[in-house]
């Protein structure tokens, strides 16, 4: 059994990539715009959910410096624009649903606001039903905080 070239896990595969990987290199082919992935970035590409990843790639292409699973010392942030000053946390259905998350989410919230980060929280609804609206949303928001500088 061979190790995974991205995320070391072991695979069976002969080209040295385990299966959801080798998906997610395909599925960068079809995203020619986003240049320059590092070794890091392709690691961070096989933690990320299709979600994330969606988003992450929308921005990219349009020249917004975003970044994925990027670690704030405390946790890791789904999709990160850290020069505007920005989280985003793609979520699935329970963080609305269990009360204990959505506090654990809420502190999160507040903490990264302390440190002068707003934290925007993206259901994978929104990403599946209402996508262009949402990035072009998002980007909306950047662009204020751009002006802030
Ligand atoms: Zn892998």
């Amino acid at each position: 059994m061979a190790k995974c070239k991205i995320c070391g896990g072991y695979t069976k595969y002969t080209n040295g990539y385990c299966l959801k990987c080798y998906k997610i290199k395909e599925e960068m082919k079809k995203t020619p715009l986003i240049k320059n992935i590092t070794k890091k970035e392709e690691k961070a590409r096989a933690k990320a959910t299709p979600q994330a990843r969606k988003i992450h790639d929308a921005l990219r292409t349009k020249e917004v410096p975003s970044f994925l699973e990027l670690w704030d010392k405390h946790k890791h942030i789904d999709v990160a624009i850290p020069k505007y000053g920005i989280n985003i946390e793609v979520d699935g259905e329970y963080h609305n649903t269990r009360p204990k998350q959505a506090l654990a989410d809420l502190k999160r919230t507040y903490y990264s606001y302390k440190k002068g980060f707003f934290t925007l929280r993206i259901p994978n609804s929104l990403v599946e039903k209402h996508f262009e609206e949402c990035v072009d949303l998002i980007i909306e928001i950047v662009n204020l905080n751009k002006n802030k500088e």
